[in-house]
């Protein structure tokens, strides 16, 4: 018989139908010959995927938390699962700690299983993937090993010296957030984070947001993003 197999395995709509979980809904299905079953597997949902880039302190996290509040998304910020993971002591721990505090980038392979794990886990359908991909190795290993393309992409573009100052204030305790680090983290997204912008800006799947002003004023612009895709 005929044999049904999705790309991530418990990702079911919860949903309403609107053009989001259409698209969501669009499986991807290998279709494999089995002589064992009549039964065919019930189908699953493809998730819709966003990706929230910006650099350090332009404020990704922030509007995720809006985004999530309104329009039902599960945040996966990629920098809180490799904290997660140095503070699991888990075997990947001190080498992304030493990553983190260099400002540099975890290996693809690492961050992408995270991210994977994150999303088989859930039951929701609809992700926003915060910091990541971070670099086009980073996008093209996301590609391979979840087999997928974003839906949709948002840049939150913000001054250098705006970010500096929010990141210098936000006192979260991260080892990260010092003068020189920050400097290192806003070289490496120079270099390797605007090829991956540049490569969405080909497709019409990049929203590009001015990142300075209130919260609430960012996410006016935000909104309608998402309000488009519901209806
Ligand atoms: N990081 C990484 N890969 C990712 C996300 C984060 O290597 O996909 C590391 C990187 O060292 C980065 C740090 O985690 O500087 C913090 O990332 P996060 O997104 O939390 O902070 P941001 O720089 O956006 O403020
Ligand atoms: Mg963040």
């Amino acid at each position: 018989m005929w044999r049904r197999v999705a790309s991530l395995s418990p990702l079911v709509s919860r949903s309403k139908p609107s053009k989001l979980s259409q698209e969501a809904c669009t499986f991807k299905v290998w279709e494999s010959f089995s002589s064992e079953s009549h039964i065919p597997t019930p189908p699953k949902v493809t998730p819709f995927i966003t990706f929230v880039l910006g650099g350090p302190g332009s404020g990704k996290g922030t509007q995720c938390a809006k985004i999530v509040e309104e329009f039902g998304f599960t945040h996966i910020s990629a920098g809180d699962l490799l904290r997660r993971e140095i503070a699991s002591n888990s075997a990947y721990g001190s080498v992304i700690l030493s990553t983190i505090r260099e400002g540099k980038i975890v290996p693809s392979q690492v961050t992408v299983q995270l991210i994977r794990k994150e999303m088989e886990s859930s039951d929701n359908d609809k992700f926003l993937i915060d910091g990541f991909p971070r670099s086009e190795e980073n996008r093209e290993a996301f590609e391979q090993i979840i087999g997928r393309e974003p839906n949709v992409v948002l840049f939150f573009d913000c001054p250098e010296q705006e970010m500096v100052k929010r990141v210098l204030n936000r006192n979260q305790g991260r080892v990260d957030d010092n003068i020189d680090t920050i400097k290192k983290r806003l070289e490496i997204f120079d270099e390797l984070n605007w090829p991956v912008i540049n490569h969405y800006s080909k497709t019409r799947k990049l929203h590009k947001i001015n990142a300075v002003g209130t919260v609430d004023d960012i996410f006016e612009k935000v909104r309608p993003i998402f309000a488009a895709l519901s209806k």
